[in-house]
């Protein structure tokens, strides 16, 4: 599994600097959170991460390659939204499908990966439905399935479970942990709650002010000094 590295990551939106010459090493195959309050820069880092925004300066490798300039489907990354954007007038099944059509994978091929993915996030019986056939827990797990489906080396969070009631944002912890561990990449999610960067991570990366704070364990980052 590939490492994921920040070299001086920088970015500005104009004259605001939203992240401020970060390094970071993640942990291969590791669920990291990048912790921090509103504004700090977690969004920003994550997007430049994912390719949806370009870095203003300094790189992001992957495995040890310049991954900076490489547009979004072609990194080895896959992020999966807050607000689950599912498209709604497609099927289940079709939305996770969606990036291997946009490849020009065949139907056959599709059919079949989409298939394991939803058995994989326990969907198999609603694959014909429609999203807003599903409850929010199901829509994220589509939406899962589908970040999933390019088999990334590394899957991005952006506050994932902030959309969901207290009760069912407990038990996707849970599944993101499972899943995780049974897939063996990294997971790096953005979050700003400290029980759920606790609950979930086996590394801490604490954001404030566009810069990294600290970083480690759950028990370095809440027991230092
Ligand atoms: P967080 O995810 O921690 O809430 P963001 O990365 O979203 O932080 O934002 C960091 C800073 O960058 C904030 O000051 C925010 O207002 C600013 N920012 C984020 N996105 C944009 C944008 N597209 N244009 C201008 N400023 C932005
Ligand atoms: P977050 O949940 O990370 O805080 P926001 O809700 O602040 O994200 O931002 C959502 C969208 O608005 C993002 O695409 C971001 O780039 C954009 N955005 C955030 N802050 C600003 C800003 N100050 N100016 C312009 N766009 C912004």
């Amino acid at each position: 599994i590939k490492e994921l590295e920040l070299v001086s990551v920088t970015k500005r939106y104009g004259a605001t600097v939203a992240v401020d010459a970060i390094n970071h090493r993640f942990q291969p195959g590791g669920y990291a959170c990048l912790l921090g309050p509103s504004g700090c820069g977690k969004s920003s880092t994550l997007r430049m991460i994912a390719g949806h925004e370009i870095v203003s300066e300094g790189s992001i490798l992957l495995g040890g390659a310049d991954i900076s300039d490489l547009p979004p489907a072609k990194r080895g990354t896959a992020m999966m939204f807050q607000n689950y954007a599912l498209f709604p007038h497609l099927s289940v099944a079709d939305n996770v499908a969606f990036s291997l059509k946009m490849r020009g994978d065949d139907k056959a091929d599709r059919l079949k990966k989409a298939g394991e993915m939803l058995e994989l996030v326990d969907l198999s019986a609603l694959s014909d439905r429609l999203p807003d056939q599903l409850s929010g827990g199901q829509q994220q797990r589509v939406a899962l399935a589908r970040a999933l489906i390019t088999r990334p080396q590394v899957l991005l969070l952006d506050e994932p479970l902030s959309a969901l009631d207290p009760f069912l944002r407990i038990r996707m912890r849970g599944e993101l942990r499972k899943l995780q561990r049974e897939l063996g990449i990294s997971f790096v999610h953005v979050t700003h709650g400290q029980d759920e960067a606790l609950a979930l991570a086996d590394e801490i990366v604490v954001m404030n002010n566009a810069i990294i704070e600290q970083a480690g364990t759950a028990r370095d980052v809440f027991n230092a000094p």
